[in-house]
């Protein structure tokens, strides 16, 4: 059993804080620690357990180490924002404890996620004896844990691999984001790309889309996106030839983010207003609703999965495995939607990992560098049971061949 530190109080955190208080075997003594304080409370006062609560602002690495230091955990689960990874990851380093985040290092002022600040720290968290798990929610996440299930099952050799992400649910209000909404129009409104034969291909945003029907969702609208995971499987999985990323928008949604684009709302520089300078997305970020609050009212499902083709002692072989998660099933058990209760749940499950000594090891891993059968054993028990089918359809697009 072992101390842990949550730090975050959104979606995601509450997810997390669910699942850790259901799972008392591994998880001990919990803290909930985020900026504001009042959130850690409402959520602690909805759990099944009692859990401590903090004031932290993970911006300063020096408040998340005396934090450390006073709650003891043996890992720290990281559900804030990307902004705080490598304060939070310094913090660990200093007090010689295991780390696990859901989304690659972004700096404040400039929209580009990328593993490339955090894979530096690996020889220091390895000398230290501790491990960082990056990207350990739904996607990045399980995305990547699926790819490596599919190499240690299913291929000798993946050659491509499209990741499909759809959200299907409707919260019937005109525009919201259902995670952060700083962090997702950064990640919609950037460019596209894909890596093919050892490079990446750019694309314009939202370039390349076409119409998909997922299996017990439905037919919707994929576009290629770049997506963190990307990044981590090009270089770790071996040979592979072409990998892509494809998520869902509604046509409401891409009408209203054109728009709020078109009259420079979604802009990350300051500029000036009435004599101060504002973030124009930060503060669009205060008008849209808050993703928690969309909870009681989104309906539907998502479903997320990767198509792999590649070849199985010498014949090819076109593989899908997914996950459909039900919107309102996710809000009766923790008070959230789907996107935060797929992000909550795998990062519970890789912190078990780690707690327990089944993926423990010295350094700073991606999940898809871990074995994938303990994790992919738990992930339906604790709420994302997964389906395989070997009769995958490849999205088309400009560069991919049916096969
Ligand atoms: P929310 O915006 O709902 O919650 C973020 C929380 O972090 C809030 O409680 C916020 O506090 C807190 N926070 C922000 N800045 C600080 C800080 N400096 N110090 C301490 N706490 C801080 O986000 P979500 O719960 O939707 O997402 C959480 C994380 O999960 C994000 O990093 C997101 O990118 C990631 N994610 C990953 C996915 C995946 O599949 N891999 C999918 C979806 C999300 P306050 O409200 O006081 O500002």
């Amino acid at each position: 059993m072992g101390r842990v530190l949550i730090i975050g109080a959104g979606g995601v955190g509450r997810v997390v804080a669910h699942k850790c208080c259901q799972h008392p075997e591994v998880f001990g003594e919990i803290c909930l620690a985020s900026r504001t304080r009042q959130k850690c409370d409402r959520i602690a006062a909805t759990l099944p357990r009692e859990v401590a609560t903090a004031a932290v602002d993970a911006d300063k690495s020096a408040e998340v180490t005396a934090l450390i230091r006073d709650v003891k955990p043996e890992i720290v689960i990281h559900v804030a924002l990307p902004y705080q990874d490598l304060s939070i990851m310094d913090a660990c380093l200093e007090t010689g404890v295991h780390y696990l985040d859901t989304a690659n290092y972004e700096p404040p002022h400039e929209a580009r996620f990328s593993y490339t600040w955090q894979w530096p720290y690996h020889e220091r968290f390895r000398r230290a004896g501790i491990m960082a798990v990056l990207g350990c929610g739904f996607d990045p996440g399980v995305t990547n844990i699926f790819c490596a299930h599919a190499l240690k099952n299913h291929f000798d050799q993946i050659d491509t691999v499209d990741i499909l992400d759809c959200n299907a649910g409707d919260h019937g209000l005109p525009f919201a984001t259902n995670f952060n909404p700083e962090i997702n129009i950064r990640e919609v409104t950037a460019k596209g790309r894909y890596w093919q034969e050892g490079r990446w291909v750019e694309t314009q945003p939202m370039e390349l889309h076409q119409a998909y029907e997922f299996p017990g969702v439905g037919t919707k609208e994929i576009y290629l996106l770049y997506h963190e995971e990307l990044e981590s499987l090009s270089k770790h999985l071996p040979g592979v030839k072409r990998m892509r990323f494809w998520m869902t928008f509604s046509e409401r949604y891409l009408m209203h983010l054109r728009v709020l684009q078109n009259v420079g709302l979604t802009r990350i520089d300051p500029v000036d207003f009435e004599g101060r300078p504002i973030v124009p997305l930060k503060f669009l970020k205060t008008l849209l609703p808050d993703p928690a609050s969309l909870g009681p009212l989104t309906k539907g499902k998502t479903h997320i999965g990767c198509v792999i083709a590649g070849r199985k002692n010498g014949q090819p072989r076109r593989y899908y495995v997914y996950n459909i998660c039900d919107h309102q099933e996710a809000f009766r058990e923790t008070g959230v939607q789907a996107i935060s209760y797929t992000t909550g749940v795998p990062a519970a499950i890789g912190a078990a990992l780690v707690l327990n000594g089944t993926w423990r090891q010295a350094g700073v891993f991606n999940v898809e560098q871990l074995d994938p059968s303990p994790f992919m054993d738990t992930l339906g028990s604790w709420g994302l049971p997964w389906q395989e089918t070997f009769d995958a359809i490849i999205p088309d697009g400009p560069t991919a061949k049916r096969s």
